[in-house]
């Protein structure tokens, strides 16, 4: 078989810079699980007989940001032994803060909760998921109590029904409920992880009451439900679904709440913006995907840019 017929697992070239005047922040990235991440796509690709791919260090993932634009990132630390990763990140570069929260699909297994799994399948049980739910929120609060400047969001937590079941559900909802109340003690913006659960995730909302600044990261909601989030006055996070050809309903939805709500955010090491969707993701590519923004509410680059920096800014402080 022709190697072209291998997928690519190489880095994407990086994006022309954004001007001086037009830099923005990676708002919901996974920088420390991007190291491994290209690790495994470098053994993959030796193995199919393609070239191995560069492994970058956390450093040299935010210089290459920066060197485009993006000046800075909140990477989100969403599993227990992840927590305090994201806070030393934080902690060691001034451009770098943390939003901390225990995952919609970590928190049905913390203290084995969920019988089936949370996909129909065996639970993969790690050791720290011995740990209660109620502790592993509780060291979220210590963090964010502890480390002020560093940690700016609670987030990504919500709820993710692909393939759940209703036990599993149920154990979610409670666990988003109590990220809600914690977030609103602590007076933090909330990041939202929405995976095929929007009504859900709305009537938990509606129900309990969004923290004054509420955030759908990687928003993949449809028009109808961008007027709600207009009205309610919550922010939408963009990652590199809005470039994917058939979401017409995100880029709607950018329209609907206008830049003023519109953050950009890459997820990394997932939700590769085109033409690069497959490879690994990392915050040097958010050029490509505020190009999509900008594509979609035909403004130029540069004005997108700056509306969702200024946004970030308005939502986290940084
Ligand atoms: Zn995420």
């Amino acid at each position: 078989m022709s190697k072209h017929k291998h997928r690519d697992r190489s880095w994407a070239p990086a994006p022309a810079p954004l001007p001086a005047d037009a830099q923005v922040i990676d708002n919901h990235t996974h920088v420390a699980s991007v190291v491994p991440f290209s690790r495994a796509m470098s053994h993959e690709a030796v193995e199919k007989g393609q070239d191995p791919v560069p492994v970058y260090s956390v450093d040299e993932l935010l210089d290459q940001a920066a060197a485009v634009g993006v000046s800075g990132v909140i990477d989100s630390g969403c599993e227990l032994p992840h927590l305090m990763t994201a806070v030393d990140m934080a902690r060691e570069h001034d451009n770098v803060h943390a939003a901390l929260a225990i995952h919609p699909n970590e928190s049905v297994r913390h203290g084995h909760r969920a019988v089936p799994g949370p996909d129909g399948l065996p639970v993969r049980y790690q050791p720290w998921h011995d740990t209660s739910f109620e502790d592993a929120l509780a060291e979220v609060e210590r963090l964010a109590r502890a480390y002020p400047r560093q940690v700016v969001a609670i987030g990504e937590t919500g709820m993710d029904l692909f393939r759940t079941g209703e036990g599993a559900k149920e154990i979610q909802r409670e666990a988003f409920r109590a990220h809600i109340a914690l977030a609103k003690e602590l007076g933090l913006p909330m990041q939202i992880h929405d995976r095929d659960a929007h009504r859900e995730v709305i009537e938990t909302l509606l129900a309990d009451g969004a923290p004054e600044r509420t955030v759908f990261h990687s928003y993949s909601g449809d028009a109808e439900m961008a007027e709600i989030c207009r009205e309610q006055g919550w922010y939408l996070s963009f990652s590199g679904t809005v470039s994917y050809k058939g979401n017409d309903g995100i880029r709607e939805s950018l329209r609907i709440v206008g830049l003023d709500h519109a953050m950009v955010e890459t997820d990394a090491p997932y939700l590769t913006p085109m033409p690069y969707r497959g490879r690994t993701n990392a915050p040097y590519l958010i050029p490509y995907t505020l190009q999509a923004m900008a594509d979609a509410l035909d403004l130029p680059l540069e004005e997108v840019a700056r509306g969702t920096r200024a946004t970030t800014r308005e939502v986290y402080g940084v």
